[in-house]
């Protein structure tokens, strides 16, 4: 493979139901960086049915040209249909890397397309930078546990194929006005047609809010002692407005489910405001809130890591500290 005949750093924009997910603006952050300072465009590739309305938002963050696979087709994800007319377009323009959020449609997309280039997948990385010398990625990930950091290259296939973690980068920001080259695309559909039919989406019916996503972050941790404990996280978060996250103990212990756990193996979340309750604080929950913009802990042990860590440290018996805290917000807000 000529490897120099591959330039342009790509990113993926996923969509579920038809809107953005806000991920690709920090892929853009980080796909700015990466042109920079390989001297070479910007672009996005997006895809569904009755999608180039969204276009001039990913130009508007930064994306230099948008390509534009618009077709009932793609309306929802089918892996198979979106590789074969990603592999048909990677084929075309021979872009030098491609950049998809580490998001379980993002995952189970790149792997495939990386298998059907017959090139390398970069999974799961947390920072990206290229070594001037190669113009290779340099793409760090953590491993054993996030006791170790690996540094992953791919040096002789292009594109490399990366997942980029989710709430790891800032999002680009917004600058309304700013041109760039919109392709549409054709589809072929019985080019890129699927074995697989897409039959329903069925939502969650949890009515739970989601950590992802949320601007606050109740979490709870073992220091709970026992599954009820999270009665009073969800009183807390409920005042607050905030969703309910959790560590792995608790989770492993079966107080509440996997959904709800932050950290190496959970989710990562970059709040505005994460509030611990009973959390010490390992490095493998750090992993996935670090990057909160204000972090309040509450525990009985000064000395736990998270209590080093936050902005605000609360030492004392949850039990007395939560219950007081509510009680003010409401006597506030009466
Ligand atoms: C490969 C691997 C992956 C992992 N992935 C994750 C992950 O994704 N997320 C994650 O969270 N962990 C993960 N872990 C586990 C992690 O190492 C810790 O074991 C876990 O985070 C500990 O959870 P905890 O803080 O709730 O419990 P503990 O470490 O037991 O801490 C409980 C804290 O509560 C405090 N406390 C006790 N009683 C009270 C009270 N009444 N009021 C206030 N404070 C009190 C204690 O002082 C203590 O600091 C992973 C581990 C491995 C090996």
């Amino acid at each position: 493979m000529d490897i120099a005949q591959y330039k342009g750093v790509w990113c993926f924009a996923e969509l579920r139901h038809g809107q953005l997910i806000p991920t690709i603006y920090e892929l853009l952050t980080v796909g700015q960086q990466l042109a920079k300072d390989l001297q070479e465009g910007l672009s996005v590739v997006l895809m569904g049915h009755q999608v180039s309305g969204l276009a001039q938002e990913l130009v508007d963050r930064g994306a230099q040209k948008v390509y534009v696979y618009e077709s009932p087709l793609f309306e929802h994800f089918l892996d198979e249909s979106y590789a074969l007319a990603l592999k048909d377009l990677i084929l075309k323009e021979k872009p030098n890397k491609f950049l998809i959020p580490a998001s379980t449609i993002g995952r189970s997309l790149a792997s495939r397309l990386a298998v059907m280039l017959g090139t390398g997948s970069l999974a799961d990385v947390s920072e990206l930078s290229i070594d001037k010398a190669t113009g290779s990625l340099q793409a760090i990930r953590s491993s054993h546990g996030g006791g170790l950091l690996s540094t992953v290259l791919c040096k002789t296939h292009r594109p490399e194929v990366v997942t980029v973690r989710p709430m790891v980068f800032p999002k680009a920001e917004k600058a309304p006005g700013r041109s760039g080259n919109v392709l549409k695309l054709e589809t072929d559909p019985e080019k890129f047609k699927s074995r697989v039919r897409f039959v329903k989406f069925v939502p969650e019916e949890s009515g739970v809010q989601d950590i992802a996503s949320a601007e606050k972050i109740v979490s709870g941790g073992r220091g709970l002692g026992n599954p009820q404990g999270f009665e009073l996280i969800r009183e807390f978060a409920k005042i607050l407005g905030a969703a309910v996250g959790a560590s792995r103990a608790t989770v492993d212990a079966g107080w509440i489910p996997y959904r709800h756990q932050v950290g190496l193996t959970g989710r990562t979340v970059r709040p505005k405001l994460y509030i611990a309750c009973g959390i010490s604080g390992q490095i493998q929950h750090l992993a996935g809130m670090s990057s909160s913009d204000l972090i309040v802990a509450v525990n009985t042990d000064p000395e736990a890591p998270l209590m080093k860590l936050a902005t605000y440290s609360v030492e004392g018996d949850l039990y007395q500290v939560i219950p007081a805290v509510i009680n003010e917000i409401k006597r506030l807000r009466d």
